[in-house]
């Protein structure tokens, strides 16, 4: 048994991933707990990506500008 260190439940060695960085070769996160978290990340990650386009648009508008006049020019 290993305690996982972000829920503090005693789980089975079977619900820790493998990773050799560590003492015991597992994880210190059970893999309910890693899944979570690996979602968490990309959401943030998602989150992010999105605000640093935003982020872009607003500091070169010129760009988007010229983008947008090309997007259009080309249905035309
Ligand atoms: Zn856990």
């Amino acid at each position: 048994m290993k305690r996982c260190t972000s829920c503090k439940i005693d789980k089975p060695f079977e619900d820790f991933r493998r990773q050799s960085k560590t003492k015991d070769g597992y994880k210190y996160r059970c893999k309910a707990c890693d899944n979570s978290a690996a979602r968490e990340y990309y959401q943030r990650k998602k989150k992010k990506i999105i605000e640093n386009a935003l982020e872009w648009q607003k500091n070169n508008p010129d760009k988007v500008k010229e983008y947008k006049k090309r997007y259009y020019s080309k249905d035309n």
